[in-house]
């Protein structure tokens, strides 16, 4: 299978993370992306690619415009700004009943209320590369999408920041450019293939969720865990299954915690019957392993036997299908469930 990777990732180096009342090392980091690289890389059964350059146009299809043109300035702004900082973070969020009863706000003038402006928390800091390394990201997916549509059966893009919590117009949980959204979206609105997004990362995926929410064109299904308890905790209940057009179209299977391996490939399996009667023509994984046993942030239970199974039963469809990196935390074992779930889909 053909693998995308791009040292780029490398540039989005932040070394802290406010999360829980704390600052501490961020659980999204370098290492992530580099262990996945060093296990693929040393089996002959993947064969490492670079992407090529695509271009800001595919990120503003999907994306407020604004929200790159924030990002292209952001970190150096502040810098010059406020003062000398390797992290960038927002204080202060822009929250729409600030202005209830008021005519809607509009993008703030200053730096910092510009960042809370366009992220929702505090987990996803800026760092000086960040902006490249995004870019980086969106290539890779770009790539592997290019790949399968090129004849490729299957191909991964190690997409590292991951992107499917950053919406339209916002950006947060470590994601800054939705890399799964934007290809899904390419695909469909460039080829007229009907597309499934299918994301089996442990948290919701809001952001892709909210850009197809009303389309249906792209189908959204996700498994993960219940936003009763997980992040986001806003979006991802099983009554939200799209609006207008899209409605029927997003399907959420929120899941117990310490949900195993049998459970959950039978979840997989009732999803992807789902996406065969949608008529899907091509399916977009994005790929989280932080549903893993020793996962630090959350707490599912699939081992990386169970990650097999799951590729297998995403194989199972007999689709063109294009993979793409989100979240694992668990980076000790993350090369290898990915190449778990790789080898299950077939190599
Ligand atoms: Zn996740």
């Amino acid at each position: 299978m053909k693998v995308v990777y791009t040292p780029a990732h490398l540039l989005h180096d932040p070394h802290s993370e406010i999360e829980k009342g704390t600052v501490h090392s961020p659980f999204e980091h370098i290492g992530r992306g580099e262990v996945i690289r060093e296990v693929l890389s040393a089996d002959s059964r993947f064969e490492m690619l670079s992407p090529s350059e695509w271009g800001i146009d595919v990120i503003n299809a999907v994306h407020n415009p604004g929200l790159h043109r924030f990002f292209t300035t952001a970190w150096q702004e502040y810098q010059d700004i406020i003062g000398p900082s390797r992290e960038v973070t927002p204080e202060v969020f822009y929250r729409p009943s600030l202005r209830h009863k008021m005519a809607d706000g509009v993008e703030p003038a200053s730096i910092t209320g510009r960042l809370g402006w366009w992220c929702f928390e505090t987990t996803t800091p800026l760092t000086e590369g960040t902006y490249v390394a995004a870019r980086g990201a969106v290539d890779t997916a770009m790539t592997a999408m290019q790949l399968v549509l090129d004849g490729e059966r299957a191909a991964y893009g190690l997409c590292r920041p991951p992107g499917h919590h950053a919406t339209t117009d916002l950006y947060g949980g470590y994601c800054f450019f939705n890399n799964a959204a934007i290809v899904s979206h390419h695909v469909a609105s460039t080829t007229g293939v009907k597309v499934a997004v299918l994301d089996v990362d442990y948290h919701h995926g809001n952001g892709t969720q909210e850009i197809f929410y009303d389309r249906d064109d792209v189908m959204y299904v996700s498994l993960h865990g219940d936003p009763t308890r997980a992040y986001p905790y806003t979006v991802g209940y099983a009554d939200e299954t799209g609006s207008g057009r899209g409605l029927g179209s997003t399907v959420n299977v929120p899941l117990a915690a310490r949900t195993d391996d049998d459970v959950y490939v039978n979840a997989l399996a009732d999803a992807v019957a789902k996406i065969q009667a949608f008529g899907a023509q091509m399916v977009v994984v994005s790929l989280g392993l932080d549903t893993f046993i020793t996962d630090p942030i959350c707490d599912m239970s699939l081992t990386t036997e169970g990650f097999r199974r799951s590729g297998e039963v995403v194989a199972a469809l007999g689709l063109p299908t294009v993979v793409l990196q989100e979240g694992g935390y668990d980076v000790d074992k993350l090369g290898i469930n990915v190449q778990s779930w790789l080898v299950g889909l077939g190599v």
